[in-house]
């Protein structure tokens, strides 16, 4: 019955539009939805009537009739999210419907094991919420991994990254830990989320690339993540570039975009011209102070990035590319990929293409995850018979 499928569809885009405080009226609603304002009113009647929204005082909307506020039935509570990385972690207190309550960092070492890791960041993440004066009214959790990640199994798969971590379930140790349901994602994708819902919801289409020491990417077909038949979806590191000539990448292979792209090469290459640097943060000091070496490098980085990217806005079509990651905060880096896209792919793919920094910095993983969470409890409050709610 096709009618009552989209029906449903556009009923749960509403309490995920409702949910995240996106949409706060009916007028706001069709507005991001592009419905009509009775089409609308029947959705939001049929909500009420079965007890999943509630119709609260009025909104603080500027000029005429003030529309009456949206609410999620039982949406209270805060969401705990974790951004996991190689040498820290950050975490958040999210609140539902509404913004990121508090933040905190933690130095973290991978190699410790997925137990002794998750145990160690669900303290902190409780003490984070004990330190706002939260404590008790956590409703889900959920973390960003740095590796491909297994939603099935909910595991990551990045065996040089993190030894200790392969075929444990990430998701069981931080629920157990925490005390409440808890979803896991792979971190590109949890940062393409967090952009996406961050921005206009009309750029249903885009690639967030995350470029840091390692370069990734999360893709997103109206409005969803693409994970693709392994779940390696937007893995655009790993892909042979002629400049890249024999050097060994990390996953076995030689040549990889990884190996001209990403922080760890330009380390690589800056410490073949005697430069003192370790990390991906003394490349980006030694770009703000303008050094023309380390400038020239990020530079041809970029542009190494920006052709790979090309065959991607070509077979892709995008909205809209969000650059993320340490890398994304140097001009030269973001201007290359800009240029080398706009010179080199379609007229007709670059004409409405918007290329963008990542607007919510180190938060987008937060945000991200704390969506995915959100939309879990959704799942869980509507019973949608065709999804696991937590997976
Ligand atoms: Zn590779």
């Amino acid at each position: 019955m096709p009618r009552q499928t989209s029906a449903t569809a556009a009923e749960n885009r509403i309490l995920v539009l409702i949910g995240s405080g996106r949409a706060r009226s009916r007028r706001e609603l069709a507005e991001n939805l592009g419905l009509s304002a009775s089409t609308i009113s029947q959705h939001v009647q049929s909500l009420i009537a079965r007890g999943l929204v509630t119709e609260g005082g009025t909104t603080t909307s500027s000029g005429g009739r003030r529309p009456r506020e949206l609410r999620l039935v039982g949406s209270t509570g805060f969401i705990g999210a974790i951004d996991l990385g190689g040498g820290h972690a950050r975490l958040g207190i999210v609140r539902r419907g509404g913004g990121i309550a508090g933040t905190s960092e933690v130095p973290v070492d991978l190699a410790t094991g997925a137990e002794n890791v998750i145990a160690e960041l669900s303290r902190e993440l409780l003490a984070l919420a004990g330190r706002l004066g939260l404590d008790g009214s956590l409703a889900g959790a959920g973390i960003a991994l740095p590796g491909p990640v297994d939603l099935r199994h909910r595991t990551v798969e990045s065996p040089s990254r993190m030894p200790g971590w392969s075929g444990r379930d990430v998701g069981a140790l931080l629920g157990d830990a925490l005390g409440v349901p808890s979803v896991i994602e792979n971190d590109a994708n949890a940062m393409a989320l967090g952009e996406h819902f961050a921005r206009s919801p009309r750029a249903q289409h885009s690639v967030t690339v995350k470029a840091g020491t390692a370069i990734g990417a999360g893709v997103l077909v109206d409005g969803q993540i693409h994970r693709g038949a392994t779940g390696a979806a937007g893995d655009i590191t790993h892909t042979r570039v002629t400049a890249a000539g024999d050097t060994p990448c990390s996953c076995g292979n030689r040549g990889c975009l990884e190996t001209v792209s990403s922080g760890a090469a330009l380390v690589r290459e800056l410490r073949a011209k005697q430069y003192d640097v370790t990390r991906t943060a003394d490349v980006l000091a030694l770009v703000r102070d303008a050094d023309p070496v380390a400038t020239t490098l990020v530079r041809t980085a970029g542009r190494h990035l920006g052709e790979v990217l090309c065959a991607v806005v070509n077979f892709f079509n995008p909205n809209v590319i969000y650059l993320g990651g340490a890398l994304s905060t140097l001009e030269p880096y973001v201007s290359a990929i800009r240029s080398q896209i706009y010179e080199g792919a379609h007229p007709l793919m670059t004409r409405d293409l918007a290329i963008e920094r990542s607007t919510l910095g180190a938060d987008a993983n937060i945000v991200g995850v704390a969506r995915l969470v959100e939309e879990a409890l959704l799942r869980e409050a509507t019973s949608d018979p065709h999804r696991a709610a937590w997976s």
